[in-house]
Formats: C-alpha cells, sequence, structure tokens
C-alpha cells in the first residue's frame, strides 16, 4: 500500500469514525440521553485467565426456515422449530462475533457481513467503535469459513481491508475451494454472490492471507479444529487462555436445541450435510469431553454456552 494511499486512507476512517460518533450521539439522544457503556450493545464478555473474551453482534438475519431445516422429512424436530420461534417459516438468527482480547493482542473470529448482504447485518464496526475498539487495533483476524455473513465484513464499503493492521488466517481447504472456479459452478441457483463475494475479498487479502491447518496452533493459545461439512474448509478453534477451554464453533453447531439434540439431521445450509453431522458429534463430544465453553455464531446472542451429554444425545446450557 503506497504511503498517498495510507493517508487518504487514514482520513476516510477519520471520517467516518465522526460520521458514526455523532450517529452514535444521535441515538443515545433519541434514546433519552442514557449513554451506552460498554456492554449494554449486546456485546458480553468473559475474562478466562489472561483474556476477557467478547461477543460482538453484527446484526440479525431473517432467512426462511426451509433454508436451514426440512421439518417435512425430520419431523422430530418441528416443536423444536416451533420453540425457537420459527413456527412463522422465517428463522431469526443472530451473528456472534467473538473478539479475544490479550492486551497486546486483539483476536477476532470472523468479519461478520459488512454492509452489502443481507439488512439488518453489517453492525460491527459500530459495535466495536462503541466498545472503544478500534478496526486498526486488531491484530489478528481468523475465519471458520467464507460464507458471507462471515467474511465480506473484512472489506469497508471502499472496497479496501477494514482490519489495516491485522493478520488474516484461514483454512487452507477453504480458501482452495472459494478460489478455484469449482465454487461458482457448485452454486445453487440464487447463491452465486456466494462465490464471487468470497473473491472478491479473496482478492483483497491475497497477498497477506496465512493459510492454516488443522491441529495446529496458529497464535499461541489458538488450536485450528477440524470441522468440515458446513463447508469444505469450515474450522473451528480452541482457545485456552485460562483454566477454562474455549471453543469458537462457527456454523458446526446453529442451533441451540436441534444441533445438540438431533445433531444427526441434515441441516439445509451445510454443503456436505454428511461430513457436517460427523463434525458435529466429533465437536460436542470434545465439548462435553473437556468441559470447554463455547461461542456459537448463531446461536441465540450472545452465542456462549456449555454441553452436557443427555443418553445418546446433547444439551446446549446457554450462559
Ligand atoms: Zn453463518
Amino acid at each position: 500500500m503506497s504511503k498517498t494511499k495510507k493517508t487518504t486512507k487514514a482520513a476516510s476512517n477519520l471520517d467516518r469514525r465522526d460520521f458514526c460518533q455523532k450517529m452514535l450521539a444521535a441515538s443515545v439522544l433519541t434514546a433519552g440521553g442514557i449513554g451506552l457503556p460498554f456492554g449494554t450493545a449486546q456485546a458480553q464478555s468473559r475474562t478466562i485467565g489472561n483474556a476477557t473474551i467478547t461477543s460482538f453482534s453484527d446484526g440479525t438475519m431473517s432467512i426462511p426456515v426451509n433454508m436451514l431445516f426440512d421439518a417435512d422429512a425430520n419431523p422430530e424436530i418441528k416443536p423444536l422449530l416451533d420453540q425457537s420461534g420459527m413456527a412463522s417459516g422465517t428463522a431469526n438468527r443472530p451473528l456472534n462475533i467473538t473478539l479475544v482480547d490479550q492486551g497486546d493482542r486483539r483476536i477476532l473470529f470472523d468479519a461478520g457481513s459488512g454492509p452489502n448482504f443481507l439488512p439488518g447485518l453489517g453492525e460491527l464496526p459500530s459495535e466495536l467503535d462503541a466498545a472503544g475498539i478500534e478496526l486498526d487495533s486488531i491484530t489478528d483476524v481468523v475465519f471458520t469459513h467464507a460464507h458471507p455473513d462471515h467474511i465480506w465484513g473484512v472489506i469497508d464499503d471502499f472496497d479496501e481491508i477494514a482490519m489495516t493492521e491485522a493478520r488474516f488466517y484461514m483454512p487452507r481447504q477453504e480458501w482452495d475451494y472459494w478460489d478455484s472456479d469449482d465454487a461458482l459452478a457448485d452454486m445453487p441457483a440464487g447463491r452465486e454472490a456466494f462465490a464471487v463475494g468470497a473473491k472478491t475479498r479473496f482478492d483483497a487479502l491475497r497477498d497477506q492471507i496465512e493459510l492454516i491447518d488443522y491441529n495446529q496452533e496458529i497464535i499461541p493459545g489458538i488450536e485450528v479444529v477440524d470441522s468440515r461439512g458446513h463447508t469444505p474448509g469450515h474450522a473451528a478453534f480452541t482457545i485456552h487462555t485460562g483454566a477454562t477451554p474455549v471453543m469458537v464453533v462457527g456454523d458446526a453447531l446453529t442451533h441451540e436445541s436441534i444441533s445438540f439434540q438431533h445433531p444427526d439431521v441434515i441441516n439445509n445450509s451445510d454443503m456436505d450435510g454428511d461430513m457436517a453431522i460427523a463434525s458435529r458429534l466429533r465437536l460436542l463430544d470434545r465439548l462435553v469431553a473437556d468441559q470447554m465453553m463455547l461461542i456459537g455464531y448463531h446461536l441465540p446472542a450472545p452465542g456462549f454456552g456449555r454441553v452436557e451429554r443427555q443418553g445418546q444425545r446433547y444439551r446446549y446450557i446457554q450462559g
């Protein structure tokens, strides 16, 4: 990046920051003059050892339930869909983005949707700003996979990388898939933008992405966990910063009851349903065996929870 470009970029960031702060001030006034201290804008934190782990909201995604589950083929899940507020046929799912803050290192897991995917999304930058976290203070961005709601937010509305000082990491299989011609050819009608949008972000990241392998420690205390199936190179990550290990599960576990009580039911958003089921069962086993906390990207906000074994099945305990 040339010096001139960097200066322009810094200026535009300042302009936007100023704009965002004005917008925030306006919304605070509308709310009756009550300030928004850290933690009230849905962001919630846990301190684990030497890290503060915070879940930030990128917004809520509204999609047809049948994009996620086939209740006709799996009648046993029908009451669970209804209990989770999906009886109307619409699923409102949050986007929970994890930030691990170790003082000298701020590691973000996924980058959110940005402004161009679906309405109601792309809130991550303003949520971080409200918490006093500048995008240029993010040192590392780790991607679980390359779906729009996880990667599109890595570039801003000027098509430039939003986290200007960060290093970026993606599972090698995930990168290779979306970077190949197969991705566009594989997309069902209506989802072509998934492939095109991933490629646009890859082009921005190409010179600086670090391709990572499963079972490796990519950053001290951060291990890559094979959870392929949702996408060809999906990864979960375990975080070891204190006595309680935490797993960022991405989209391997997406529904608070179905993913746990019926992990063997195909999820229509998984690109390889059988592989995703095998991954889901493997993660559930490990979460129980290692008594881990988990953070789910689409589990009810803020997405923190634990898992218990319940006979042949599992139970999600939110909190
Ligand atoms: Zn997702």
